[in-house]
């Protein structure tokens, strides 16, 4: 089967692999350079520990108050144009109780065998560079501590246990944090990636396979022939054959799908991340400042801090007083920061959100032979190959890993 993959984020080339690997002719076609979208400057997590959705109760009303606060970790852009208030709208009502449950299970579910996976990547020869030290949640409060603690019962279900850690037990797990931090939950599991060295190496292993990744050719529509898509059309005109097209654009998917009848809601949750190289101070473990929603993450010769949510920004552009708040966040967390050398320029990304924050992976209903991967929010480095795998047995019509009910969970056409 001919497949066009349109974007090479870690999404779309982890897509392509598993299709390559599944004996697929595939092309993935980027915009730009392969990974260099969201999936460059995120935190660097296989964050199962951290699986919660993003709609979860009293957030969007957090970020409402926090509109006026310039440095808050979570924003709410104002606009009305109607599909992004729709979007909102949408999202305000899967921020309850069962639906963020219910979101949860889905993610510990497709993220259930997500190291053995990626352990299954390097022994098929794609070559990144993995660390297992784990996270640390840091707490400031007891209260945010407990408040943190009430979906616990989920995560442990699903096989995540924690160590809680109060008092010394915390500075123990992580000698270098102030005495600001009090409470914390490490979870031994959850291991870091450097996103480049993943999206360099799946580019790498595609071509071994005999696909083809092509850069800095942006898909601008689709021809079609009834219900089926027959090409796609670059910006340049030129015209490629297709048995099928998978989305995998990150947040311009929707209006991508769009030109196919369907228009699915994705919208920008912006973040930055700041790298030092060298690393500032020596880490035993990765952390998430859960105060500050401040991620920092030990990598090889260097120390990256991500955060910030900023919904529906419409743009890249670094916001340095949000930026100066993840500093600030590191200066009061760590006792021996300092002003640290070998900072390096901050970067932003748009993670791509959909109202009930799980992602979209299968057929899409306007045409028969297009699919989407896509709308991984906070997830999409951890979830790439489960998805990848999801979306594969849907092309190639084997049996799912998933069961009905979390297939209809990621449905597309559930928009
Ligand atoms: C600050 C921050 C921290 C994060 N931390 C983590 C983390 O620790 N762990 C985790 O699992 N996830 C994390 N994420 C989320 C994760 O980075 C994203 O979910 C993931 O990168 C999405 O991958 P993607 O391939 O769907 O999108 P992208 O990486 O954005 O890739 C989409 C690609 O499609 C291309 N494209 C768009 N339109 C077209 C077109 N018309 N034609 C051709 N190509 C096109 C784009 O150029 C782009 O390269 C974080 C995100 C941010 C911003």
């Amino acid at each position: 089967m001919k497949t066009v993959i349109v974007g090479g984020g870690v999404v779309g080339l982890a897509s392509a692999y598993e299709l390559a690997a599944a004996g697929c002719e595939v092309t993935v076609l980027e915009a730009a350079k392969a990974g260099a979208g969201a999936s460059h400057g995120n935190a660097a997590k296989i964050a199962l520990a951290e699986s919660n959705p993003v709609p979860a109760p009293g957030v969007l009303l957090q970020g409402i108050r926090w509109m006026l606060k310039p440095d808050s970790p979570l924003s709410i852009h104002p606009s009305i144009a109607p599909g992004y208030l729709k979007f909102l709208l949408k999202m305000a009502m899967h921020c309850n109780a069962r639906d963020f449950d219910a979101g949860l299970d889905l993610h510990l579910r497709l993220g259930e065998d997500a190291n053995d996976l990626f352990d299954e990547y390097q022994r098929q020869g794609i070559d990144f560079e993995m660390h297992d030290r784990g996270v640390l949640l840091a707490f400031e409060t007891k209260e945010r501590f407990d408040e943190h603690s009430a979906s616990l019962a989920v995560f442990e279900a699903a096989g995540h246990i924690p160590e809680r850690l109060h008092g010394d037990a915390v500075h123990e797990a992580e000698p270098a944090l102030s005495d600001r931090i009090n409470h914390g939950l490490f979870f031994p599991n959850d291991r870091q990636i450097e996103p480049d060295s993943l999206t360099r190496a799946l580019v790498a292993k595609i071509r071994e396979l005999g696909g083809v990744v092509r850069e800095d050719v942006s898909v601008r529509r689709f021809v079609s022939s009834g219900d089926t898509v027959t090409a796609v059309v670059t910006d340049d005109a030129e015209v490629l054959s297709a048995d099928a097209v998978v989305i995998a654009a990150g947040v311009p998917t929707g209006e991508l799908t769009g030109k196919l009848g369907h228009r699915l809601p994705i919208y920008s949750g912006k973040g930055y991340s700041i790298d030092y190289t060298p690393a500032p101070i020596e880490l035993k473990t990765s952390l998430t400042l859960e105060d500050a929603r401040v991620a920092v993450t030990p990598l090889d010769g260097m120390l990256r801090l991500a955060g910030t949510m900023e919904f529906g920004s419409r743009d890249d552009r670094v916001n340095d007083v949000r930026v100066d708040a993840i500093r600030r966040s590191a200066r009061e967390a760590f006792h021996s920061w300092g002003e640290p050398q070998g900072e390096n320029a901050p970067w932003a990304g748009s993670r791509p959100m959909t109202p009930d924050g799980l992602p979209l992976i299968g057929a899409l209903k306007s045409a028969k032979n297009a699919y989407v991967n896509s709308g991984h929010s906070m997830l999409g480095l951890s979830l790439a190959p489960a998805s990848a795998k999801v979306l594969t047995d849907i092309m190639l019509g084997r049996q799912s890993r998933l069961g009905r009910d979390h297939l209809a969970q990621v449905s597309p056409n559930r928009f």
